[in-house]
């Protein structure tokens, strides 16, 4: 993390449902964190991370209150864990189990590379709470991704296509999806996936917290926003909105 984490608090707007800019709560250390499981919070810090990021400073608070986010910070910010995290406390919470409820996070992101890594970040900090992560995408053997997803999964991370071949084929359920995650929306509008997103959207139950990242807030993508998420707060981190 470099952006994040040498970002000013004067770079940091954090904006209302209606656009007003407020004053937000920051979790300024992993201690303040302290709504996050136990074991989560000990694998942070022998991660040898100092300190939250901005961007997990700001949004884990409103992530843990149930808040639509929109979170605009640039690559190499530390976004996985901003919204992972809140994901893994709210299924703590709820008592999630895969095997009754299917997956209870949904991480849609747009290529392989980024869905292995955001898996293996999800495993690395799931495995403190015995918590499992399944990545799909294309270009891989569907065979393999779908015995992973039959032994249980908490977090499904997916690329639209691949997703959809699995919805399509009934071998895939969403109706237990707690926390519906957008990451780099931007680069899934780029490469051409909105129909794709839209099939996903249609699938998830309506009762559900979103949480939508990018690192650029042209038209399309603020339009996309407007539509899928509910009263969302804005964490802008430098100078982004562009
Ligand atoms: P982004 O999605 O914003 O591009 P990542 O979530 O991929 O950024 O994080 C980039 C790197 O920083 C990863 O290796 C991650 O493990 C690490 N990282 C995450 N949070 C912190 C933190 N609070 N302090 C230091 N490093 C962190
Ligand atoms: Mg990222």
């Amino acid at each position: 993390v470099t952006t994040g984490q040498t970002a000013q608090d004067d770079e940091v707007q954090v904006l209302d449902p209606d656009e007003a800019p407020v004053k937000a709560e920051k979790f300024s250390s992993f201690d303040d964190a302290d709504e996050f499981p136990r074991e989560i919070r000990e694998e942070l810090k022998s991660a040898g991370f100092p300190a939250p990021s901005q961007i997990q400073a700001y949004t884990w608070p409103l992530g843990l209150r149930g808040k639509d986010i929109i979170g605009i910070a640039a690559t190499g910010s530390g976004k996985t864990l901003a919204f992972l995290l809140p994901a893994f406390a709210q299924m703590m919470e709820e008592n999630h189990r895969p095997e009754r409820d299917g997956a209870g996070a949904l991480v849609m992101s747009p290529t392989r590379e980024l869905a292995q890594q955001t898996e293996a970040e999800a495993q690395r900090f799931g495995k403190c709470l015995g918590f499992r992560c399944v990545a799909m995408y294309g270009g891989a053997p569907k065979g393999d991704q779908m015995a992973r997803y039959r032994q249980g999964c908490h977090t499904i991370v997916a690329c639209p296509g691949r997703l959809n071949d699995f919805l399509e084929g009934g071998q895939v359920r969403l109706d237990g999806v707690l926390k519906l995650v957008l990451d780099e929306a931007d680069r899934m509008l780029d490469m051409g996936f909105e129909p794709q997103i839209r099939k996903i959207l249609a699938r998830l139950p309506r009762k559900r917290h979103t949480l939508f990242f990018t690192a650029t807030w042209p038209k399309e993508v603020r339009k996309l926003a407007s539509e899928i998420l509910n009263r969302p707060y804005k964490v802008m981190i430098g100078n982004r909105e562009v």
